[in-house]
């Protein structure tokens, strides 16, 4: 008999809202709450999901982070659960974040080290 296993990576975005202001690129946005990992399957049906972790999502700059396990249970439950700095841990910076120059406000990419405008050194 012929005997199918697999493993699949599986991502669910969980019913949560929240806005906030981005602490990384200081804009309006909104947290979004995935569950993540892996699920063993028999014959494509789930038998065992390991490795799940919560994660986060600013939709401003979409940056990820690792959200505390007991507070990504309790939004699962479906819980009014407020999602704080502290209960992150940074997993992957977003996008380049738009900076201004101090000199002449121009735009400029997070990382130059000249204004691409005025030529002030940035820091
Ligand atoms: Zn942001
Ligand atoms: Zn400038």
């Amino acid at each position: 008999m012929f005997i199918f296993i697999d493993v699949r990576p599986f991502r669910q975005q969980l019913d949560y809202n929240q806005t906030m202001t981005c602490s990384r690129c200081g804009h309006f946005g909104r947290y979004e709450v995935y569950l993540a990992g892996n699920r063993f399957r028999l014959f494509f049906i789930p038998i065992i999901t390991f490795g799940k972790k919560y994660i986060v999502r600013t939709s401003c700059c979409d940056t990820l982070y690792l959200l505390d396990e007991q507070i990504g249970k309790a939004i699962q439950r479906g819980e009014a659960v407020e999602i704080d700095e502290r209960n992150l841990q940074l997993y992957r910076e977003g996008g380049p974040v738009e900076r201004s120059c101090r000199h002449c406000g121009a735009a400029y990419t997070q990382g130059a080290h000249f204004c691409p405008n005025c030529g002030t050194k940035l820091d």
